[in-house]
């Protein structure tokens, strides 16, 4: 939970004066306060996680052009509020200085990892694709014919040295190049992060 500096303090205000007052303490109440002090100003938008295909729905509190907070929707009857620990650690995935955003490159054998250009990194993958996909395409099978029992050759055209898997993270539109791409490059092996 982020608690700002200011925040902290106006939440410690509240709390010394409720003991000064010999109201006692009440930590459901200085818990609410506390709430509503970091959401104070925000602008409550829905939306949808999308790390896995559940499309839980989200409530998101942004101040400033940032996050600054994020629950469950309980009015979204799928999650109904809920939320697994990947949701509720989305933040991170805006924020975090941890996370990569830029292409790394490990050469074989090498210990460290290094930063390429967006550029390399395409062109190394499309070298290697096309490399991998030539040395190990499959044309042709051959099958026992389940009438007659004859041997038979058959057509396949299988890239089977390469595997596709999809994300939650793509969108709608960048999901269907990426089945066109697999189809393309030939490849049967196809399938989806959140089932792995
Ligand atoms: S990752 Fe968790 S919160 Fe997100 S859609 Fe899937 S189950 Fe729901």
């Amino acid at each position: 939970m982020n608690v700002s500096r200011r925040s902290f303090l106006k939440a410690s205000g509240i709390t010394l004066a409720a003991f000064a007052s010999g109201l006692g303490f009440d930590v459901a109440a200085a818990k609410a306060q506390g709430y509503a002090l970091k959401l104070e100003g925000c602008t409550k938008i829905t939306s949808i996680c999308h790390f896995c295909s559940g499309g839980c729905g989200m409530l998101l509190h942004i101040k400033d052009g940032k996050l600054i907070h994020l629950e469950g929707d309980p009015d979204n009857p799928i999650n109904e509020g809920g939320l697994c620990p990947k949701a509720a650690s989305l933040q991170q995935v805006a924020y975090s200085p941890d996370r990569p955003k830029q292409p790394m490159y490990r050469a074989p054998g090498a210990k460290d990892w290094q930063y390429i250009s967006w550029d390399e990194a395409i062109e190394r993958i499309a070298k290697k694709t096309k490399e991998i996909r030539e040395a190990t395409f499959t044309k042709t099978e051959e099958i026992t014919n389940a009438q007659t029992g004859a041997k038979e050759t058959v057509t396949v055209n299988r890239a089977e040295g390469i595997a596709v898997i999809g994300s939650a993270e793509i969108d709608n539109e960048e999901c269907y190049l990426l089945t066109k791409f697999a189809r393309l490059i030939g490849t049967p092996f196809h399938e989806h992060q959140a089932r792995i």
